[in-house]
Parts: C-alpha cells; sequence; structure tokens
C-alpha cells in the first residue's frame, strides 16, 4: 500500500492495538488510505477548515482528513482501544488532530470547533440516522456546519437524496433537502471495508444553503411530516387529522388533495401546508 502520511499501513495499527472489530459499535474499518482520502476530497477544500469527524476507529479517514489539509479534526471515539492508535496520529500531526473519548450522541462536540466547519465520517449506523436528524435540526439555520459527508448503508443514502413518489421518499428526504443540497457522490460494495457489512454503501454529501428552501415553521412542518409519513399508506385527510380538525380544507387551500398520501407530496407543498396551518 503507498505510504500516503509515514504512519504504519492500517492492517499494522489494527493488529499492534488489537482492534478486533466489535458488531455492538458498528465497526467496518476502512484500510485503504487511498480510498479515505478520496472520501476526504467528497467535503471538498479542507485547507482552513475544522473537521468534526465521528468514529475515527483505527483512524483510517482521520489521516485521510488530515493529508487533505484539513485546519484541524476533533474526532470523537466511543470505543477506547482505539485511543492508542489515535495518539499515534495527533503525533504526526502536531496541534491538528484532537480526539475526545466519548458516545457522540452525548458529547456537544461541535462546540468545541471554529467554522468553517465541516462533519465527515464513516458512521456507526446504529446511531447514524439520529446524528444526521440532530445535525439538520438545530435550534436556528444557518448551523455552525457547511456540509455534511457521511458514509451511510445505500438505503439510508437513498432516502435521504428521494423525490415524491419515490419508494425510499419519507421523513429523512423532506428535513435534508428543505434546508441542504444533498446527493450521493460515492458508492462502496461491502469488500471495502474490514470486516466487509452485510449491505452496500453510500457516501452523502449535504451543503446546508444559507435560508430554507421554502418557507415553515420547522417544529410545525416536522410534526406535519411524522404525522404524515407514519401512516404513509393513509390518506392525508386520515394521517394528518390529529393537527387540525378542518385539515381538508387547510389541504384544499393549499392544493393537495385530501385524499392524496404523503408519498407524493413535494417539499414545496409541505411548506406551503405549515405556513397554512401556522
Ligand atoms: N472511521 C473508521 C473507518 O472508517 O475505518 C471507523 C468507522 S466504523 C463504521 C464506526 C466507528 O464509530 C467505530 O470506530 C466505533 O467504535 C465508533 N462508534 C460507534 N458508536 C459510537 C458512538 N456512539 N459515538 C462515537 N463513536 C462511536
Amino acid at each position: 500500500m503507498a505510504m500516503i502520511d509515514g504512519l504504519p499501513p492500517l492492517r499494522e495499527v489494527i493488529a499492534t492495538h488489537g482492534l478486533s472489530a466489535r458488531k455492538a459499535l458498528g465497526q467496518n474499518f476502512l484500510l485503504d488510505l487511498n480510498l479515505t482520502a478520496k472520501i476526504a476530497r467528497q467535503a471538498g477544500d479542507l485547507s482552513g477548515t475544522d473537521v468534526l469527524e465521528i468514529g475515527p476507529g483505527p483512524g483510517g479517514l482521520t489521516r485521510g482528513l488530515l493529508v487533505e489539509g484539513a485546519r484541524k479534526v476533533l474526532a470523537v471515539e466511543k470505543d477506547p482501544r482505539c485511543l492508542p492508535a489515535l495518539a499515534e496520529i495527533a503525533a504526526a500531526y502536531p496541534g491538528r488532530l484532537e480526539v475526545i473519548e466519548g458516545d457522540a450522541l452525548q458529547v456537544d462536540a461541535l462546540a468545541h470547533l471554529t467554522p468553517p466547519i465541516a462533519i465527515c465520517a464513516n458512521l456507526p449506523y446504529n446511531v447514524g440516522t439520529e446524528l444526521l436528524v440532530r445535525w439538520l435540526t438545530p435550534a436556528v439555520w444557518p448551523p455552525v456546519w457547511s456540509s455534511l459527508t457521511l458514509m451511510f448503508q445505500k438505503e439510508v443514502a437513498e432516502r435521504i437524496i428521494a423525490k415524491p413518489g419515490d419508494k425510499a421518499y419519507g421523513r429523512l428526504a423532506v428535513l435534508a433537502q428543505w434546508r441542504c443540497d444533498a446527493q450521493i457522490v460515492m458508492h462502496l460494495p461491502p469488500e471495502a471495508f474490514t470486516p466487509p457489512p452485510k449491505v452496500s454503501s453510500a457516501v452523502v454529501h449535504l451543503r446546508a444553503l444559507p435560508a430554507p428552501r421554502f418557507d415553515a415553521d420547522p417544529k410545525l412542518l416536522e410534526r406535519i411530516v411524522a404525522a404524515g409519513f407514519n401512516q404513509r399508506r393513509k390518506m392525508l385527510r386520515a394521517s394528518l387529522k390529529g393537527l387540525s380538525p378542518e385539515i381538508e380544507d387547510h389541504l384544499t387551500a393549499v392544493g393537495i388533495a385530501p385524499t392524496e398520501r404523503a408519498e407524493r407530496v413535494s417539499l414545496e407543498q409541505f411548506c406551503a401546508l405549515a405556513r397554512q396551518l401556522a
């Protein structure tokens, strides 16, 4: 393997530190540093950017981010076994890598960084969607981060970029596309990982828009979308009944047929309904 940073190859790092993969922690490692550098490049120009990485593991993507010029990487890792390997990377890049040992769901890591901030991670699958939803729903918009470059199971990636009428269209698509440009930028087969997971993966790049695409109260939009897609086979007049006794009139007022189902309603229409119900 080509040495891109003077540190040992990842297979050696894993052997030296006894980092056998643990399923409960969603550990599927990327060992090809050319591949991790390529993923890091999907985040855009990182010079002058602080990067938050969740779950660095043995540090393959971390090294990619540093090689690609990140001003600073803050990595949050739950598995203490990985810390010595990450300390070696920190020593090779003085002042540029900080590691927090902890659960990414508990640590307010973004508060430690200075904008511009990019978030880039090969996410543990068990917490990936929850982290994404949190990043997409900050108290104020635009968020402190400028972009998210995230590895997901292919099915989750497809849910993020889905359009009305697609099978994968739902809450995640509306949430993501309301205030971000979202696209799949890479596909990875199971064999790209050690050990290989059962499913294919994809990298999604989301860029935060300066303002939402269409005006709507975030909490209300969230309630409409949750209600609509929780009972996605039902007509909207039934699934959204709990939001207003006059829901049929409101739907008609914004040009949505009360007999329509959530899976065919566009982002623009959901936002119009949120304004109507406000
Ligand atoms: N970034 C490494 C790579 O690409 O090879 C590892 C990716 S692996 C899919 C997910 C990583 O997230 C593991 O290192 C795992 O220990 C870590 N992890 C799992 N749950 C976590 C959590 N709640 N908070 C922080 N890290 C977590």
